[in-house]
């Protein structure tokens, strides 16, 4: 224990053995056996899911809801019923080769917080509502997120009950089909705030061995396309001097951005993930190259820096190796910052456990991204072992993510503001 005083008293005692078996026993459903999940987003077993979460939901004196989007929203009543709620929550859908807390461990934390509050006879002013989005994985429906955009309104209720899966069903029509196609109106539940414990899904707190992430936004993400051409010439009789080959001034630009983009800034993400060299003959100089450029920052202003680097470089290589080039912006998702009251109130709940912090950015996209958009919002992380996730041997060691849900619970009771 730190000589640091607690900033607040723990208002309530989580059972971190309860949260365990939560976890565990939705991992049941869509288990594989290698220990992961497979619980994809409006199928049987996520239907399932679903039903075991209102069952515990209600169990615990929960009204539930459900939105157009299939977002379920168990609510526990506060003494002031129409002001606005303190949203906990996350996603119960996973990968085809998940892992068992990507997403269930908010939406399990939220329900454990309830029932936590429920031992303790907390009454808060606020409600709390502990919500479940629909597809925030986007693998049989893509684009992922889907059912905190739509209820933040970042896409139009039409565009998601279009939607097509990759086996071509309806998205409307499988929520109806797996018995959750609601009508709460979003604006029948607002929202003073939301708050989402998750798995880190990276290494920095385990490398710096602390408990909890207190999470300050999203990082921003661009992708780019950059198309090099030069020439199809024959590989046995094309002198190297006189070559129009693409795919080495390709080559050249991504090291040379690679190394630009690291002296930018140590905490940037480039990635080249994707090349199509063409015509794809071992024995043909390659005329023509596209690379796909993945940008990653938590600061837009390194990705604005990065940005005016692209073109110049690739044109100056393309130009020494006789070929030409061009860069297209495909895609822009602005970083997001978390709302600095609600962060702080996420870093005094752990330094009131007196548990170590660390501050960082999510490296990936979370449904917080959304709500951050029209609620002041934030992120719980834990540490999970080698930073893995999106697979199988996924883990968190059961006494981070109780650590994790007592620090959800302590906000949310200060946000919700406990009735003595
Ligand atoms: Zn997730």
């Amino acid at each position: 224990m730190s000589g640091e005083k607690p900033t607040e008293a723990p208002k309530c005692a989580i059972n971190s053995e309860r949260l365990w078996s939560s976890i565990m026993g939705m991992a049941a459903l869509g288990g594989l056996p290698g220990g992961g999940c497979d619980r994809q987003a409006l199928t049987d077993t996520d239907r399932a899911a679903r039903d075991l979460f209102v069952e515990w939901a209600r169990a615990a004196g929960c009204a539930i809801k459900i939105d157009q989007f299939g977002n379920i929203f168990a609510i526990r009543p506060g003494a002031r019923p129409e002001a606005p709620a303190v949203l906990l929550g996350s996603h119960l859908d996973t990968q085809p080769h998940g892992g068992r807390f990507d997403g269930i461990y908010g939406v399990m934390a939220g329900l454990e917080v309830v029932r936590a509050m429920n031992d303790a006879q907390i009454l808060t002013e606020s409600p709390i509502a502990v919500v479940n989005w629909t597809n925030e994985e986007g693998v049989r429906f893509a684009p992922g997120l889907t059912g905190s955009k739509g209820f933040a309104g970042i896409l139009p209720p039409s565009a998601i009950a279009d939607m097509r899966s990759r086996d071509g069903a309806r998205f409307t029509d499988e929520l109806e089909r797996i018995g959750y196609r609601g009508d709460m109106s979003s604006s029948t539940l607002p929202v003073a705030a939301y708050l989402e414990a998750h798995i880190e899904q990276g290494p920095v707190l385990e490398r710096a061995g602390t408990p909890i992430g207190v999470v300050t936004g999203v990082q921003g993400v661009r992708w780019f396309q950059l198309t090099v051409e030069g020439a199809d010439r024959h590989a046995g009789t094309t002198s190297m001097d006189v070559r129009r080959d693409s795919f080495m001034a390709t080559a050249r630009i991504i090291l040379e951005l690679r190394n630009a983009a690291l002296q930018l800034s140590g905490d940037v993400r480039f990635t080249a993930g994707r090349v199509n060299v063409m015509p794809g003959s071992t024995n043909t100089v390659p005329g023509k190259t596209v690379v796909e450029i993945d940008l990653r920052h938590p600061d837009e202003i390194v990705l604005d820096r990065m940005e005016v680097l692209i073109a110049p470089t690739a044109a100056r290589i393309a130009l020494e190796e006789r070929c030409i080039a061009r860069v297209e912006r495909t895609m822009d998702v602005r970083p997001v910052h978390f709302d600095s009251r609600i962060v702080d109130s996420i870093a005094a709940a752990a330094a009131g456990r007196n548990e170590r912090f660390t501050r960082l950015a999510s490296g990936a996209m979370h449904d917080a991204s959304s709500i951050a958009q029209i609620a002041p919002s934030a992120m719980v992380f834990v540490p999970c072992r080698d930073g893995i996730s999106h697979a199988e041997e996924e883990w968190a060691e059961p006494e981070h993510l109780a650590i994790g849900c007592a620090v959800l619970a302590d906000a949310a009771c200060n946000l919700a503001r406990v009735v003595p």
